[in-house]
């Protein structure tokens, strides 16, 4: 029987290269830069009436809101996804590739992660994980004949001889 052992996770590498570096000056500048705006674009709404007129004002605001929500969430990682399905007639584990994703980290709530597709597959120098969606399903690619589906209809052929 073909089986796939998925892993859970791949270690983070503690390896610092100068791109990293830079990328980490780059985010840290920007962010400043970020919270710097935040902070005026308060201290401006604040003062209220002084040389803002509605447009502006509501301008500044949606600055605002796109600035503290993309502060919300830090990226940790570059992601690939997996669905490892278990076959419940056959026990034949397989996994199928899902996509690219880059996880965050909520800023001040623990332990709350988000995966957000990433189909660029551009890396800012993150680690890089594996992460796993596990699920059974009822039939299999090598087991499905077993149930009576004309299993040639596949177009791929599964048989015993040919996985080994
Ligand atoms: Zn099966």
């Amino acid at each position: 029987m073909q089986t796939f052992t998925p892993t859970d996770s791949v270690e983070a590498s503690d390896d610092t290269s100068f791109d990293d570096l830079d990328s980490l000056l780059t985010e840290s500048v920007q962010i400043k830069a970020d919270a710097k705006r935040l902070i005026d674009g308060r201290k401006r709404i604040k003062a209220g009436a002084y040389g803002l007129n509605a447009i502006e004002r509501a301008q500044l605001e949606d600055d605002i809101a796109r600035i503290e929500l993309s502060r919300e969430w830090l990226p940790k990682a570059d992601v690939a996804m997996f669905s490892v399905q278990t076959c419940q007639c056959c026990s034949a584990v397989s996994a199928v590739f899902t996509g690219f994703f880059q996880r965050q980290s909520h800023r001040s709530l623990r332990h709350t992660d988000r995966w957000i597709a990433a189909p660029e597959h551009a890396s800012d120098g993150l680690p890089k994980e594996i992460k796993n969606t596990d699920s059974t399903i009822v039939a299999c690619p090598f087991c499905i004949g077993d149930f009576g589906y004309p299993v040639e209809q596949l177009g791929v052929d599964y048989s015993e001889e040919v996985m080994e």
